[in-house]
């Protein structure tokens, strides 16, 4: 049986950003690690937004930058400067070139495609069950999704799916310094949606519908989505589909077990995704730098947290608000934009504001609404208990 210090099963966002981000310790040690994926990672199978105030290990790969931001709604219909934030966009492919050329410099890396069928942890160390082959490690560390019994009656449970088009106009129809973080103005018949912009230059932009709901859609429907945007909001009729891209994310406020023993979860399997908005990609960020911190402070990475737990509390709020119809997410986004400044909401988004802040920022919102569903959520975790 093989034996690594490290099994790193599940090469993708996560995987690669603990990878790259463990280099230097894997400098300073004599340390083996095996990265696993079913997959070779190089379509551009995904494009990463978010915001952050200063450059990190990624931004070589980051593909554009704003620093301005729009809101939309029939409430509202703000922009905003969102300076010292940036709000930054990475595609997928360039994010595996880049990485796969960091990690291919070391002898300290093995890279294999393969199936996990198995993941256990038995006495001091775990073990990966490869295609049949079992591989056994001091650390593991899983990006492999987690199978969790619903518990309906306890959590909210709701999916962020969204279909996207890069688009080419023959008219210049985008303005290119100024992305549109959430657009309202789509039917709200299918769950609270909006629309996405990320322009690319004045003529081309990846524009995704977006919908929170229980359930996907049919291709059709978010198809028709984006085409009655697209002409009636952007009063564009000419023009070509580039690329597309699809995604589902889940968002729920269910617990999700970080670590087990010497099995650590990271990314979205280890709760990096947001329960309230579905972005991810900082909060991994965050957690896989947590990780190598604790490697390079004590040799050992254990899990820390990387933001308080009355952030899960507020996300669990918000998801009740939406799978009870007690407020809509163009009305609790509206209010907020309206009310507040962009870069508070960003930071309170990010987990990372004070109590002080937050109370401030619940004085803006609806405040009958959200006590409600606090009460009632609270009373439903009882009763389950
Ligand atoms: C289309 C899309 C767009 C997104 N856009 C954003 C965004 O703009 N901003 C943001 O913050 N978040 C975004 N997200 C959410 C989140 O950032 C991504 O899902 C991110 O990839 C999560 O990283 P991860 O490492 O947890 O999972 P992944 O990147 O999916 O990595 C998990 C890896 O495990 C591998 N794997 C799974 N099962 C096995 C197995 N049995 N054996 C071997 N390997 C296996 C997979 O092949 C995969 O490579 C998006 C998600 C999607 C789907």
């Amino acid at each position: 049986m093989r034996h690594f210090d490290y099994i790193i099963a599940g090469g993708g966002c996560s995987g690669r950003s603990l990878a790259v981000r463990m280099l230097p310790y894997l400098k300073a040690t004599n340390k083996q690690v095996l990265i696993v994926d079913k997959v070779s990672k190089k379509d551009n199978d995904k494009t990463w937004c978010f915001w952050e105030k200063y450059p990190d290990i990624f931004d070589p790969v980051v593909y554009r930058k704003w620093d301005r931001l729009s809101f939309s709604s029939s409430i509202i219909n703000q922009e905003f400067n969102i300076q010292p934030y940036q709000y930054k966009m990475i595609r997928a492919a360039d994010f595996y070139a880049y990485t796969d050329e960091q990690l291919v410099g070391t002898n300290q890396i093995t890279h294999i495609i393969g199936n996990i069928e198995d993941l256990y942890t038995k006495e001091k160390l775990a073990y990966v069950v490869i295609d049949g082959e079992i591989f056994s490690c001091d650390y593991a560390f899983s990006s492999i999704p987690q199978i969790q019994k619903k518990r309906p009656e306890r959590y909210q449970y709701l999916l962020q799916h969204f279909l996207g088009w890069v688009i080419e106009t023959e008219e210049p129809t985008f303005d290119p310094e100024c992305a549109t973080l959430m657009d309202f103005n789509t039917s709200q018949q299918e769950g609270s949606s909006f629309v996405y912009i990320l322009p690319l230059d004045p003529r081309s932009a990846l524009i995704e519908y977006t919908v929170f709901s229980e359930r996907e859609l049919s291709i059709e429907c978010y198809a028709a989505a984006l085409k009655k945007y697209i002409t009636e909001q952007l009063h564009c009729k000419q023009y070509t589909i580039k690329a597309k891209e699809y995604g589902v994310i889940p968002m729920s406020d269910h617990p999700i077990e970080r670590q087990n023993r010497n099995i650590i979860y990271i990314g979205t399997a280890g709760g990096c995704t947001k329960g309230s908005t579905g972005y991810t990609f900082r909060f991994i960020q965050k957690q896989t730098a947590a990780i190598v911190k604790e490697l390079l402070k004590s040799g050992h990475p254990c899990i820390s947290v990387v933001y308080p737990e009355r952030f899960n509390t507020y996300d669990g709020i918000f998801l009740y608000l939406l799978n009870s119809g007690r407020l809509s997410g163009e009305k609790i986004f509206s209010t907020m934009f309206q009310k507040n400044s962009p870069n508070q909401i960003l930071k309170f988004l990010d987990n990372e504001t004070s109590i002080l802040e937050e109370i401030k920022l619940f004085n803006t919102l609806h405040k009958k609404e959200f006590a409600i569903s606090l009460l009632k959520r609270t009373l439903k975790l009882l009763k389950t208990g």
